[in-house]
């Protein structure tokens, strides 16, 4: 298939609406940053409610015949929506890199995860496969199939602009779904750029629509009569008021949010390895991942210092730096102001308690014009303190001490959130112990961002998910698909009659 090399311009970021682009005409717009030099690069178009709801009757459209669309036609347009993927994988890396900030092998990093959904996805004729009971009463057979809901919409969050938008839309597209996304505002561009790609992929217009916006397109979304389901990755408090206000409406409603997560570490435990990891998982994507770790449980004073002096050895080495340049490990925050909300955290710390190890905003990358923080390691860091509480959501790593595994678990079980956890020990009986006992939804042993592959599905516990069914996988086609049982008999006429008894299967 002769490929050709999607247009991008990054200067006005609009809509896609029906297989096309579609500036805004609501007037009203948002900024997006470059990260890395602290300078505006674009401006991204701001939806209407009017603008909102010709993209959900677009989809809707489109529907009536993408649902109708043979399961291996579906499945075909899924491998070349994998292959142009694939193709253009660093473009769309570098896309990210430039609105997001992270360095460029992390997002490709990204895309290679989100690739795994589509690959997935590309299995649907044999995902949607039913049951079928025969003979399940004299001369009557039961079967079930799964259909796909409608419209359905996806809200996500600036952390990951590729990776979540595929966590959702390669299976609710592939079940027959037709999708409306509205991405983060702060990093808007690789959405329409899967866009274009779905486009060349073969798939029919309409079925893939994108609706830049802030509240007042989420708003819309969640009332909208024709929108049937609607998958949200954020921050909890939105997540909250997603799954409120839409199931009010009556939709299925699946909504991911923040997140804290913890990672002990056993007396045991390799040190070194340890501290890698902790390193790796703290400050990968400048702490911008919802399962970064972000606090460390030492189990032993002992294992506290040594765990701390072997984090603190590797901590200058890291290189900070704009996201494409070559060597860098860790790119700027996505604002300013949320540069700043991180680094109070670290300014307050002494204030509660807690020590500062390493203090990130005294690197001299914090200085420059673009919105850099070096990383940060805080000690004796404990529950009722801001910093142990709250998702900082940036460089930040907090260590607590403890006496005992029991302590530590209590405290993984008594945090609110519950989205990702990891134990690091060589005990194989201390770590089965620990995968039973845990309070999360996505846990490690030994391994720090336990981030399922995409044939299980990946959600938290507690205030890290509200809903019933995780993202993507399995639970992911069930979320995008409904159940509809039919029972059915070819009976001879003869032997009919009446009967008012209630049906037996006897
Ligand atoms: P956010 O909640 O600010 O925004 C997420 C989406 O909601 C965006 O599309 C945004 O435009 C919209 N939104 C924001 N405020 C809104 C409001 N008041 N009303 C309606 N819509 C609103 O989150 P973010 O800052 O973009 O992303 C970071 C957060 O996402 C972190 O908390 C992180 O842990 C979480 N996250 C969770 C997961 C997960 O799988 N659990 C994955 C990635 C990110």
């Amino acid at each position: 298939m002769a490929i050709k090399e999607p247009e991008i311009n990054i200067k006005r970021v609009s809509h896609w609406i029906g297989g096309k682009r579609v500036e805004g005409a609501s007037g009203r717009s948002g900024v997006v940053w470059n990260p890395a030099t602290g300078q505006q690069q674009a401006t991204v178009d701001f939806a209407s409610v009017e603008e909102l709801d010709h993209a959900v009757a677009v989809a809707k459209e489109a529907f009536k015949t993408w649902r109708a669309t043979p399961l291996s036609r579906r499945s075909e347009i899924l491998f070349a929506m994998r292959e142009l993927v694939h193709q253009n994988y660093k473009k769309l890396a570098e896309l990210i890199t430039l609105e997001h900030g992270k360095t460029l092998a992390d997002a490709m990093g990204e895309v290679s995860r989100g690739l795994e959904n589509l690959e997935f996805a590309c299995g649907i004729p044999h995902l949607l496969k039913g049951g079928f009971s025969e003979q399940a009463s004299r001369g009557v057979d039961v079967y079930q199939i799964r259909q796909p809901l409608g419209v359905v919409a996806g809200i996500t969050p600036f952390n990951f602009p590729a990776m979540v938008p595929m966590w959702m839309f390669a299976n609710a597209i592939a079940a027959g779904n037709t999708f409306v996304l509205k991405p983060s505002e702060k990093d808007p561009s690789p959405s329409l750029f899967l866009a274009e790609l779905w486009k060349q992929a073969g798939l029919p217009d309409g079925v893939f629509n994108v609706v830049q916006g802030d509240k007042v397109a989420v708003d819309r979304i969640l009332e909208h009569p024709d929108i049937k389901a609607v998958s949200f990755v954020g921050s909890t408090p939105i997540a909250k008021y997603i799954y409120e206000t839409g199931t009010k409406q009556g939709k299925r409603v699946q909504a991911l949010g923040g997140a804290k997560n913890h990672m002990i570490v056993l007396p045991d435990a390799d040190i070194g390895m340890a501290a890698d990891a902790a390193v790796s998982a703290a400050y990968g994507s400048a702490g911008e991942r919802c399962m970064a770790i972000s606090q460390v449980v030492a189990v032993g004073d002992e294992t506290a210092d040594k765990l701390i002096a072997a984090i603190k050895e590797r901590m200058p080495k890291i290189k900070v730096g704009p996201g494409l340049e070559e060597g860098s490990e860790m790119g700027p925050l996505i604002t300013r102001e949320h540069r700043d909300k991180v680094a109070s955290y670290v300014e307050n710390a002494p204030k509660e308690g807690a020590t500062v190890v390493v203090d990130g905003r005294q690197d001299p990358v914090a200085k420059g014009e673009g919105f850099f923080l070096g990383t940060s390691l805080l000690d004796n860091v404990k529950p009722g303190m801001k910093c142990y509480d709250d998702e900082i959501f940036g460089p930040v790593l907090g260590v607590a001490r403890v006496k005992t595994y029991e302590e530590a678990l209590k405290m993984v079980n008594e945090h609110p959130y519950g989205n990702g956890t990891a134990i690091f020990t060589r005990d194989g009986g201390a770590a089965r112990q620990f995968q039973f006992d845990v309070e999360a939804g996505m846990v490690g042993i030994n391994v720090p961002i336990p981030v399922p592959v995409a044939y299980y599905s990946f959600g938290g516990w507690k205030a890290s998910l509200f809903g019933d069914l995780h993202m993507y996988g399995p639970e992911g086609v069930q979320f995008y698909t409904r159940a509809k049982i039919v029972t059915s008999r070819w009976p001879d006429p003869s032997t009919s009659k009446v009967d008012l008894g209630f049906p037996r299967n006897r």
